[in-house]
């Protein structure tokens, strides 16, 4: 399961994107934050060329603004994207899109350990406006696509953030092109660095950047990337109107931990294998919910691993007696930054039934969820060890 990620090919992919953008005029390292809501014109034609759509000076903070336009364009170019447009969250990000794209009377189709809040989204929002939604093992590549036709939308998340179920995305992606169904792919987990949707087929590319492109627990962003076709569409349909934009700020933070973003993702990958193996060996776990395990179902396509998974305790280990004696490791949901936290699985099942996804989908109170943040493997290992020692009935 030692999966070495292609650092190399990442670069050769990408050239400059981790690099400052090379149009400042006064070539700063780092990009300027445009703290300003407006921007201003010279003349009576300089504003109408920009109504007309002749130019494309911003024109209003809630539309464009340089700064946040550095970031969309990075994102564009790592996703091998034509265009891309951020949010002020992955929310913000995950409605937009899904909101171009769905009307009264269609049909989403999506997988069953989808993100809780996008889970949410589909049966209180989208069910109200008549969009209906399946649910799906995204792991039963037959079952995904044996609900495509008819659909308006395929919404994928690969892996799932709470199991890691893992979906076949160019198998998906080629059916779902076939049936007319739009495709979207929540890649916050394996960040461009690990896995290329759009160069397996799939449409559009949604990022939480709260989580691992922002890297430091310290901002909340949402990026959505794709064609130029798509984005436009959710620029014109939507974006503005919901006003969910990034701020400047938010986007310089996105930024600059950008640039560390090959070096966090290569210690998350190495230590979390780490930790799941000595978790896999031990007499207390009974299953661990690692992408890259060999028992792990579905197809797995990613260049490396995240360093978020799940693991289940035996009934011999009371859950809260474990979280609660953790000493390094956190107790917190989120992930990405440089904390190692855990979520029992337990808690969240306490969230009212309806709209519970762990409790729709059947997520077992025995699974702990644990970021391996950048702290040493060794560290976390010791840590969860005896706290498992410590909770033993
Ligand atoms: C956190 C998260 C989101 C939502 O992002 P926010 O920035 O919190 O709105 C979406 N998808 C996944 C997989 C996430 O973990």
């Amino acid at each position: 399961m030692n999966e070495t990620p292609r650092f190399d090919a990442y670069r050769a992919a990408i050239p400059d994107a981790l690099m400052p953008p090379r149009d400042d005029p006064f070539d700063a390292a780092v990009p300027p934050i445009y703290q300003t809501s407006l921007f201003l014109f010279d003349s009576y034609k300089e504003l109408e060329d920009v109504f007309a759509g002749r130019s494309k000076k911003p024109i209003y903070s809630r539309g464009d603004n340089p700064t946040v336009r550095i970031l969309e364009r990075k994102i564009a170019e790592m996703e091998g994207a034509e265009a891309a447009r951020a949010f002020s969250s992955g929310m913000g990000a995950i409605a937009a899109a899904v909101l171009a794209f769905v009307g009264p009377g269609d049909r989403i189709v999506t997988v069953r350990h989808v993100y809780s809040d996008a889970f949410r989204f589909f049966e209180k929002v989208l069910k109200r406006f008549g969009v209906a939604v399946d649910y799906v093992d995204g792991a039963d590549t037959e079952a995904m696509i044996a609900a495509l036709p008819g659909a308006k939308l395929a919404y994928l998340e690969n892996p799932t953030s709470m199991v890691f179920e893992v979906q076949d995305l160019s198998a998906i992606a080629e059916a779902a092109r076939r049936h007319g169904v739009v495709t979207m792919v929540d890649n916050s987990w394996a960040t461009p660095l690990f896995q290329s949707p759009l160069a397996v087929g799939i449409d559009i590319v949604i990022h939480a950047a709260s989580k691992y492109l922002g890297g430091q627990s310290d901002t909340v962003a949402g990026l959505v990337a794709g064609s130029k076709a798509h984005i436009d569409r959710i620029n014109s349909e939507i974006y503005p109107y919901t006003g969910a934009k990034l701020a400047p700020f938010e986007a310089w933070l996105v930024l600059r931990n950008l640039e560390t973003l090959p070096f966090r993702m290569r210690h998350h990958h190495g230590a979390a294998l780490e930790v799941a193996s000595s978790l896999k060996a031990h007499g207390d776990v009974t299953n661990v919910m690692h992408p890259a395990l060999a028992d792990h179902p579905g197809k797995r396509t990613f260049r490396g691993f995240g360093g978020l998974f799940s693991f289940e305790v035996s009934d011999e280990i009371d859950v809260a007696d474990f979280v609660d004696a953790l000493r390094l490791i956190r107790i917190g949901v989120s992930w990405g930054g440089p904390e190692s936290l855990v979520v029992p699985a337990k808690a969240a099942l306490s969230i009212s039934p309806e709209t519970n996804v762990f409790a729709r989908f059947g997520v077992s109170a025995r699974t702990i969820r644990l970021n391996v943040g950048l702290h040493a493997a060794s560290d976390v290992i010791a840590d969860l060890k005896q706290a498992l020692t410590a909770a033993k009935r």
